[in-house]
């Protein structure tokens, strides 16, 4: 199968080609250049007018079963701190799911991702009342409906007792071996909810059922009373404790990390791990200030996530460098370079280590994950601004994505679905939503 897109502008992730065309053949990027007298015998071509070609976005910590969450009121709810956050709403929230939620959750969720452009995601579920199977219906919903890139996990916890962290074990194993390597599209982690609902014993069964060269993906120092308790309970700060387990791998997802402190970068480092900032989520959360710097100085590969608050990678890249200023009140903290690396450069690079495979890049032998959005700049738009336009332009104006591939495989086609009913499924969402809700206890 071959496609093209012509007339377009095309960032490639580095270069700008202001009239361009970009080559697909079986589901590869086959060449990206100037469209003027080129010669390309497609199956399909799209005319994009002019719109802006870029690499889909990578979202690298999310929760797709907060999208049935939108517009939710719990009477009572008036949290004083983190953990109140989580024992108040989304732990009472996920207690709600049954599989049909899930299944619906987390196509809504990914619906909407496309829609912002994310060709890739990586997600972390939770659902206590519906563990066994709950990953394969995220990945049905996710990779084989919508067809989205994933790495799914569950998150496993001993907060709702024994029998459930057991069956959160089973069902990351379980995915984990029904995984097939040469799928680029679905990919798997060993999903952990925080070191503050972990006993030991639970750590330990995860160390023994971890397969060799996966990673976990967990939430590290996200309010600021994680660190406190896992030295009250177990003597030790969060990223060792992980560590004495032989959880910290190049592919484990920290989330977060808002708290952890020198030596624990360090170590972070010294592991080569994953760390993923969420700043929409932290300012929401009120839970403080990433320290950006000290993640990227030690050559920490530390990328972008939205933790569930929606899928728009611009407007928390956006948010990101606003946080870093405003906490600092420096208006050079968060600088371009930094944000570039952020999202541009990191989740590409950790979608690689997950997925097996080199996105993030619009270049001859990439996977077609491409996002055209419905961008026309009222100002030069070259080599080296692009991260301006991306940022002032689309971010805080409107992100419309007209057409969307992953892998060559075409999602979205002028602002419509091509395989979904919007409609339809929003419609059936809203009912699923409403008996969700109807269940919170
Ligand atoms: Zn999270």
């Amino acid at each position: 199968m071959k496609q093209a897109i012509e007339n377009a502008v095309v960032w490639d992730g580095e270069r700008v080609i202001e009239r361009g065309s970009i080559r697909i053949e079986d589901g590869l990027i086959a060449a990206v250049g100037p469209t003027a007298g080129s010669r390309f015998a497609a199956d399909e071509t799209i005319d994009a007018e002019g719109r802006l070609a870029i690499p889909g976005f990578i979202n690298a910590h999310t929760h797709l079963y907060s999208s049935l969450a939108r517009g939710l009121s719990l009477p009572g709810y008036a949290p004083q701190s983190f953990t109140q956050i989580l024992e108040q709403l989304w732990w009472r929230l996920d207690k709600a799911f049954d599989d049909s939620a899930v299944t619906t959750s987390a196509l809504v969720g990914a619906m909407e991702a496309a829609r912002c452009g994310v060709t890739t995601l990586v997600d972390h579920h939770a659902s206590p009342n519906a563990i066994p199977g709950s990953l394969d219906r995220v990945r049905d919903a996710v990779c084989r409906r919508v067809g989205l890139r994933a790495a799914l996990c569950y998150e496993t916890s001993d907060r709702d007792g024994d029998e459930r962290a057991l069956l959160g074990i089973q069902e990351n194993a379980r995915f984990l071996a029904t995984l097939d390597p040469q799928d680029s599209l679905c990919s798997g982690l060993f999903g952990l909810h925080a070191s503050l609902t972990l006993g030991d014993g639970t750590l330990r069964a995860v160390a023994a059922k971890f397969p060799d060269g996966a990673g976990i993906h967990i939430h590290v120092a996200e309010g600021p009373e994680d660190e406190p308790q896992c030295v009250k309970r177990h003597g030790v700060r969060i990223v060792p404790r992980l560590d004495g387990f032989g959880l910290l791998r190049p592919r484990s997802i920290l989330a977060h990390c808002l708290h952890v402190d020198a030596d624990e970068k360090d170590l972070i480092a010294k592991r080569d791990a994953i760390v993923v900032h969420n700043p929409r989520s932290n300012m929401n959360n009120a839970v403080g200030t990433f320290d950006l710097d000290g993640f990227l100085d030690r050559g920490i590969l530390a990328g972008l996530g939205t933790d569930g608050l929606g899928a728009n990678m611009l407007a928390e890249l956006f948010t990101a460098g606003l946080a870093q200023r405003q906490a600092r009140q420096d208006a050079l903290a968060g600088a371009f370079p930094q944000l570039d690396r952020l999202l541009f450069e990191n989740n590409p690079a950790i979608a690689e280590r997950v997925f097996g495979v080199r996105t993030g890049r619009l270049v001859p032998g990439a996977p077609a994950d491409i996002a055209v959005l419905d961008y026309a700049a009222p100002t030069p738009l070259a080599e080296g601004n692009v991260l301006g336009h991306l940022l002032f332009g689309v971010a805080v104006h409107a992100l419309r994505v007209s057409d969307l591939f992953v892998g060559g495989h075409p999602i979205l086609r002028k602002g419509l679905f091509v395989d979904l009913d919007e409609r339809e499924e929003y419609a059936h969402a809203r009912e699923e939503a409403r008996r969700l809700w109807k269940r919170i206890a």
